[in-house]
């Protein structure tokens, strides 16, 4: 087996057979994010011990999550799913009251074809509570990929709340501006209108949603044209670039997008939402006029619903991982929205100088990626500029035309610390990657959970891969973070060096 590193970025594409978590995973973070959602994982017992095993300690804390749990009956489809689904979903809003459920579709609802689109519309009209199906399941989709699928159902579902559609026109200053008298009456009569109609109901519940339908075509008619008109006005083009809309896409604790949100406020940006949003109810508005940018290189789904379903104009960029990828992200929005991006070189410079003893620790050792949750392209370019030698990316899927503005700065990084470029081994093998880690002796392996104590018995310092998905890692502030977690295996052997323990297993010195 050849080891030798290429010159220019190779893509290679081995067998699948490799570790990683199932996407179902993805509830544990989601239902934290989202305050006001519950999650039904749709699926059999091998699902429920996974999830119970995997999320450890939360299933003690009542999450806002559930199996429904398969029979042999239902899989024999001896069962009505819909009366089943409907007597949970009931309990489900009797003993949590959701303002969303979403529904995760497993490996055996996608093996025995359930029809779960086609069923929800028709059970959430009986409950009173939308319902997002997303199918998230281990057979197509790897770990965090899981999000992907359940931010894409609920991009793909999403429309507009009424009081969104108003928001906008109320504060779209080409509306305000504009000298169309008769426009400005017109949107006048339709708001006490629809007031009257609505009543008190809440915004963006599905109460408020089920009264919107019923108010006539002709006033939805002329909101739609009311917009077409402000599209026609000459003077909208140059509005647009002072009001832009910017949603940012992607799952982060609310510490983390507060930061980013900093971050891109001090270019004059203002960050007018993100999906998720801590509550369904207040998701933010998306249409043409919408710009949108992921923060991880998993989303590539959601990205492409935002665009074609909801018509956004999509940002492709380097992810904020790094303080270098964090300036390419936002030097790549400021761009977009037309800005001159300012005092980003010297953030950048501060943030490196401020990592120094942590980069004495990692400066010329290598690095093995065996790849299982997407974020490696961005963790090992980040790694590269910390002088780092990478030796392998291994990673489950590789959406390039996502991901090209991030390999544009892997490229660049590799180029700038003169290494060698590492190999891109998508759908990776497992087996040969430990043949591979067995004859070049990294520095440290970065793996599941399933590698990590076999390897570390034969002398190879390795990092849990998962890790980085729960970490904080995104911004300038967060690059500490990573480096702690990437040395903290270096540290440890270091010091437990002088006990002479580094191989446990009689092996004649082979993996
Ligand atoms: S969805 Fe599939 S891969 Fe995931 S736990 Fe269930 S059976 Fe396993």
């Amino acid at each position: 087996m050849s080891t030798l590193f290429p010159e220019t970025l190779i893509f290679e594409c081995e067998t699948g057979n490799y570790h990683t978590f199932c996407p179902i995973s993805c509830v544990a973070w989601l239902y934290q994010k989202v305050e006001d959602s519950f999650f039904l994982v749709i699926g059999t017992k091998t699902c429920g011990y996974f999830l119970q095993n995997a999320l450890g300690v939360m299933i003690f804390a009542e999450p806002r999550y559930a199996m429904a749990e398969l029979e042999e009956v239902d899989v024999a489809a001896k069962l009505e799913s819909y009366d089943e689904l409907k007597r949970l979903c009931f309990q489900i809003k009797q003993d949590r009251n959701p303002t969303v459920i979403v529904w995760i579709g497993t490996c055996t609802t996608e093996v025995i074809q359930t029809d779960l689109e086609g069923i929800a519309p028709t059970l959430e009209s009986e409950i009173g509570i939308p319902i997002v199906v997303a199918r998230a399941n281990g057979l197509d989709y790897a770990f965090t990929q899981g999000e992907d699928t359940v931010l894409a159902a609920i991009a793909h579902r999403y429309q507009p709340s009424y009081s969104q559609k108003l928001n906008k026109i109320e504060t779209s200053s080409a509306f305000l501006n504009s000298d169309d008298s008769l426009l400005k009456l017109n949107y006048i009569r339709q708001k006490t209108l629809a007031k009257n109609t609505i009543g008190e109901s809440q915004p963006g519940t599905f109460k408020f949603l089920t009264k919107l339908k019923q108010l006539s075509q002709t006033l939805f008619l002329k909101i739609t044209s009311s917009f077409s008109e402000q599209d026609r006005l000459p003077q909208k083009q140059k509005e647009k670039q002072k009001d832009h809309q910017l949603v940012l896409f992607g799952s982060v604790p609310n510490t983390v997008s507060t930061q980013l949100t900093m971050e891109l406020q001090k270019q004059g940006i203002n960050v007018t939402g993100w999906l998720p949003s801590p509550r369904y109810a207040d998701l933010p508005f998306l249409g043409k006029e919408v710009h949108v940018c992921a923060i991880n290189p998993f989303l590539s789904r959601t990205a492409t619903t935002l665009l074609r379903r909801q018509k956004c104009s999509l940002i492709t960029a380097p992810f904020p991982i790094g303080p270098d990828g964090t300036r390419g992200w936002i030097e790549k929005i400021c761009s977009v929205l037309n800005l001159l991006p300012h005092g980003l070189e010297k953030r950048e410079a501060d943030i490196w100088k401020s990592l120094e003893d942590y980069l004495q620790l990692v400066r010329g050792k290598s690095v093995f990626f065996m790849g299982d949750n997407l974020l490696e392209i961005c963790l090992a370019r980040f790694l590269i500029r910390c002088g780092m030698i990478v030796y392998e990316i291994g990673i489950p899927y590789i959406d390039k035309k996502f991901q090209a503005p991030e390999l544009a700065l892997l490229e660049k990084a590799c180029q700038q610390m003169n290494v060698l470029f590492p190999r891109l081994v998508e759908r990776p093998d497992n087996y040969y990657q430990v043949q591979r880690i067995r004859e070049l002796q990294p520095d440290l392996a970065i793996t599941g959970m399933a590698h990590a104590n076999p390897l570390e018995a034969r002398g190879v310092s390795t990092k849990w891969s998962v890790e980085f998905t729960f970490a904080q890692i995104h911004g300038f502030t967060n690059a500490r973070d990573i480096l702690e977690l990437v040395t903290r295996p270096l540290r440890r052997n270091k010091a437990l060096d002088r006990l002479g323990w580094t191989q446990l297993v009689k092996t004649n010195g082979d993996i």
